[in-house]
C-alpha cells in the first residue's frame, strides 16, 4: 500500500508541474513589473546582477507547492537593493532568494513584507538566502521592521540579518485581529548578526505577535538559528502568542533573554546560551500559563533580574492583556545552568505584581553558580514552585533546601563543546548529552559573510600633519581607522572638522600640539567617531555658546568619542559645552581619560532625548583620572520614562577631581542610569552629585569620594516608594566653611 501511495503522489506532482516553466531575466524595474504580471507556476524572475537603487518591489502571484513562482538573483550575492528599497510579497507559493539589501533603508515601515497590502497576504511562501545588512533608517527613532511575516505557512531560512540600529523588531510575526492567527511559520537557520543596544524599548530581534491576540496560538517554530550579539534590548526573542516552539538555537554573548511575554503553552527546548561573562547576558524569562522550558544549556550568563539565566516572574492579579499574567503550570526541567550569575524566582514582585507562580515544577536541573555563589534569588513567594531532583554545586548558604541537593560537581567539556558532570550518578540531571550546537556553516547565506567591520580606531595608517597645516584638509583626506599625527605647534581650526568615519587625532611621539579653536572643534557626521590623544585644545577665544564636539542628527551607525590625555581650556565657566549629542543619535561609548577641562560649560551634555519612552543617548559614559575646574557640570545624563527594556545607560566616574564647578545645584547629574559607579573622586568648592533613579533596579555606588566645601551626594527616587536605593560608603563630607 505504501509503495502505491507514493507512486500516485509522484504522478500528481508531475502533473502539477508546468509544461513550460520559464526563466525571465530582467534588468530594470519596468521589465520586472511586466515579468511579475505574466509569471506562471514554475517561472523564475531573475534580477540581473548589479545595483538596483530605489526599487520598491512588489512580487505577487500564485504558484503551486510543486511549482512556486520564484524571484531570485542572476548570481546570488551579486544583486544589491540599495537606497530607498523594499519588497512586498503577496499571494501563494512564492519563493524569494539570493538578494542583498544594504546601503540604504526602507522608505516604509518594513523592508521585506509578507503582504502586498492589508488584503493580500502571502501564504506558503518562502524567503531564503536573503541578506539585510545595516539597512537602518539614519534616525534611530524612525521605526521599521526588517522582515514582517503575515499570513500562514511561511518560512524564512538561511538568511543573514545584521546591524539594525534603528527602532523596531528585526523579524516579526504580525498577528492582527481579523488576519489568520494559526500562523505555522518557520524561522530557521538564520544568522542574526550583531545588533547593538538601541537605547530604548523596540530593539527586539524576533517577536511573535502582540498582546492583543496573544491568547491564541501562532504555532510558529524558531529553530536552529544563531543569535550572535543580538543586544538591542532586554527581549532577544519576545513571544507574545501561544503554541510556539523555540528549539535548538545558539545564543552567543547576546544581552537580554528569550521572553515568554504573553500567550500560553510555548515550548523552549534544547537551546544553548553562551554568555562568556558579558554583562546582561540572560537566558529565558517565564510568564503566563503552561510554559515548558526543558533541556536547555546556559553557560557564562552574567545577567541578573529580568536578564537572569532563568527568571520566573510574578504576575498581576486579574491582569489586563498587556501586563503580566500569573505563571501557572510552568515546567522547568532538565536544564543546565552553569557559571551563571542568577536564577530569579517571583521576579519583579511588587505591589502591582503580587501574584506568585503556582502549580509549577522545577526538576532535574543542574545548577553551578558563577564564582561559587548561589545564583538563586527569590523576590517573592516561591511556594507554588515544586522543586525535585535538582542538583546544585555546593554553596555556603543555599537559598533553597528541599528538592535542590547540594553536592560537589566536577564538570568536563564534552565533544559538543558543552560542560557535563563527570559523576555518572548525575547523568540524568541537567541538559542532555546529545545537544548539537548549530554551526556558523549551517546558518545564513553560504555566499555572504558581511563586510569587515568599520575600521576601528588606530586600525588604519598614521598620517603626519605638520604644524600650521590645514587639519580640515587632513581630516577630509583620511580613511576609516586612520590616525593624524600632529607635531609641536599650533593648528588653527576655523570651522568644526567634519568627521565621517572612525578617526584618531593624536600627538606624534614627544610632540606638544595645540588645537586653537575659533568656534567648535569637530562635528560627528553619519558613520563618524573621534578619538583625541595627548594634545591641548585652546578654545579660550571661542564664542560662549555651542559645543566643542557636536554630534549631528542621523549619525547611524552608532558613534563613539574618546578624550585621552587631552587638556581643554574654554572661554569661561558656563560657556561652550564639551560633547553635545543630537536627538536620534546613539553612542556606544563616550570616554574621558586622564584629561583636563577648565573654564567651560557642561563637559558631556547627554540630555538630547526628551521623550518619555526611555530613550537615552549613549550606552556607556566613562570618566577616569580626569580633572575639572570651573565647569558648569562634568556631565548631565538623562534617560526618561518608566520602560524596563534597556540595559543602560552605564555611567562611571573614578579617580577624578572637580573644583569650583556646578550650576543649578549640581556639578554632576545622572538621571535614569541603570548602573552608576562614582568612586574615589574629590569635589572641592562645588555643587554636589545628584543621581536620579527612574526605573527598574538601578545599581548605584557612590564610594570613597571626598567632598570639601561641597554638599553630600544625593540619590532621588522617582518611582520607587522606599528609601533611596544605592550604596553610599566611605564618602567624606566637609561642610562649606
Ligand atoms: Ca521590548
Amino acid at each position: 500500500m505504501k509503495v502505491r501511495a507514493a507512486a500516485i503522489w509522484a504522478i500528481l506532482a508531475v502533473a502539477a508541474a508546468p509544461a513550460h516553466a520559464r526563466d525571465m531575466l530582467v534588468s530594470d524595474q519596468a521589465q520586472f513589473g511586466a515579468a511579475v504580471k505574466k509569471a506562471q507556476p514554475g517561472d523564475r524572475i531573475i534580477l540581473a546582477d548589479g545595483e538596483w537603487r530605489d526599487f520598491q518591489m512588489v512580487f505577487t502571484g500564485t504558484g503551486t507547492a510543486a511549482a512556486p513562482i520564484t524571484l531570485t538573483a542572476q548570481t546570488k550575492g551579486k544583486v544589491l537593493l540599495t537606497g530607498r528599497s523594499n519588497l512586498r510579497i503577496g499571494g501563494r507559493h512564492l519563493l524569494v532568494s539570493g538578494l542583498i539589501f544594504k546601503n540604504g533603508a526602507s522608505p516604509t515601515g518594513e523592508v521585506i513584507s509578507f503582504r502586498r497590502d492589508s488584503k493580500t497576504l502571502a501564504s506558503d511562501t518562502r524567503v531564503t538566502e536573503v541578506v539585510i545588512d545595516g539597512f537602518s533608517k539614519a534616525d534611530r527613532r524612525a521605526e521599521d521592521i526588517w522582515v514582517a511575516l503575515y499570513g500562514t505557512g511561511n518560512r524564512v531560512d538561511h538568511s543573514h540579518f545584521e546591524g539594525k540600529t534603528n527602532s523596531g523588531v528585526t523579524l516579526a510575526v504580525i498577528r492582527r485581529t481579523g488576519d489568520p492567527l494559526d500562523n505555522r511559520h518557520r524561522i530557521d537557520h538564520i544568522y542574526f548578526g550583531p545588533r547593538p543596544p538601541l537605547g530604548s524599548n523596540g530593539g527586539e530581534t524576533v517577536r511573535i505577535g502582540t498582546s492583543e491576540e496573544s491568547l491564541s496560538a501562532s504555532n510558529t517554530v524558531i529553530e536552529r538559528n544563531i543569535f550572535d550579539r543580538t543586544s538591542g534590548e532586554v527581549e532577544i526573542v519576545s513571544v507574545k502568542s501561544g503554541g510556539n516552539i523555540i528549539r535548538e538555537n545558539l545564543v552567543l554573548e547576546a544581552q537580554g533573554a528569550f521572553v515568554l511575554r504573553h500567550g500560553n503553552g510555548n515550548l523552549v527546548e534544547r537551546n544553548i546560551f553562551l554568555g562568556k561573562g558579558v554583562a546582561d547576558t540572560g537566558g529565558v524569562r517565564v510568564i503566563n500559563r503552561d510554559q515548558i522550558v526543558r533541556d536547555n544549556y546556559f553557560e557564562g550568563l552574567a545577567g541578573t533580574s529580568f536578564k537572569s539565566a532563568l527568571s520566573v516572574m510574578n504576575g498581576v492579579p486579574n491582569s489586563v492583556i498587556n501586563r503580566y499574567h500569573q505563571v501557572a503550570n510552568a515546567r522547568i526541567e532538565g536544564n543546565s545552568i552553569i557559571d551563571s550569575a542568577r536564577i530569579t524566582l517571583a521576579a519583579g514582585a511588587d505591589a502591582e505584581r503580587s501574584a506568585a507562580p503556582v502549580d509549577s515544577r522545577f526538576e532535574r536541573n543542574l545548577i553551578v553558580g558563577a564564582q561559587g555563589q548561589d545564583p538563586f534569588r527569590a523576590e517573592g513567594e516561591t511556594g507554588g514552585i515544586a522543586f525535585a531532583g535538582n542538583v546544585e554545586a555546593k554553596v555556603a548558604k543555599p537559598l533553597l533546601g528541599a528538592g535542590v541537593e547540594q553536592r560537589e560537581v566536577v564538570l568536563e567539556r564534552a565533544a559538543n563543546g558543552l560542560l557535563y558532570p563527570t559523576d555518572p550518578a548525575l547523568a540524568a540531571i541537567g541538559a542532555p548529552r546529545d545537544l548539537k550546537p548549530v554551526t556558523r556553516e549551517e546558518v545564513g547565506a553560504s555566499w555572504y559573510r558581511g563586510d569587515a567591520p568599520e575600521a576601528a580606531f588606530g586600525a588604519g595608517s598614521t598620517l603626519p600633519v605638520p604644524a600650521g597645516a590645514s587639519l580640515a584638509r587632513a581630516v577630509a583626506g583620511a580613511k576609516a581607522g586612520d590616525t593624524l599625527a600632529l607635531a609641536t605647534g599650533t593648528y588653527d581650526i576655523a570651522a568644526p572638522l567634519v568627521v565621517r568615519h572612525r578617526l584618531t587625532i593624536a600627538a606624534a611621539t614627544d610632540a606638544k600640539p595645540v588645537l586653537r579653536v575659533a568656534s567648535g572643534l569637530a562635528q560627528i557626521a553619519g558613520g563618524g567617531g573621534l578619538r583625541l590623544e595627548n594634545l591641548a585644545v585652546d578654545a579660550a577665544a571661542a564664542p560662549g555658546n555651542g559645543a566643542l564636539v557636536m554630534v549631528a542628527g542621523s549619525v547611524a551607525p552608532n558613534y563613539s568619542v574618546t578624550f585621552d590625555r587631552v587638556s581643554v581650556r574654554g572661554p569661561g565657566k558656563g560657556r561652550l559645552d564639551g560633547i553635545v549629542m543630537a536627538p536620534g543619535t546613539f553612542a556606544d561609548d563616550v570616554t574621558i581619560a586622564d584629561s583636563d577641562f577648565a573654564e567651560m560649560g557642561t563637559v558631556v551634555v547627554a540630555t538630547g532625548e526628551q521623550e518619555p519612552q526611555g530613550w537615552y543617548p549613549m550606552e556607556r559614559l566613562t570618566i577616569a583620572g580626569s580633572r575639572f575646574a570651573r565647569v558648569a557640570m562634568v556631565a548631565d545624563l538623562l534617560r526618561k520614562g518608566s520602560d524596563e527594556s534597556t540595559f543602560g545607560p552605564w555611567f562611571s566616574m573614578t579617580g577624578s577631581s572637580v573644583a569650583d564647578s556646578g550650576t543649578g545645584g549640581a556639578s554632576l547629574r545622572i538621571s535614569g542610569a541603570q548602573h552608576a559607579d562614582i568612586a574615589q573622586n574629590s569635589f572641592a568648592a562645588s555643587d554636589g552629585i545628584l543621581v536620579i533613579h527612574s526605573v527598574g533596579a538601578p545599581e548605584t555606588r557612590i564610594a570613597s569620594n571626598a567632598f570639601a566645601a561641597t554638599p553630600a551626594p544625593r540619590i532621588e527616587e522617582l518611582a520607587w516608594k522606599g528609601a533611596p536605593r544605592g550604596q553610599l560608603v566611605g564618602n567624606v563630607v566637609e561642610a562649606r566653611p
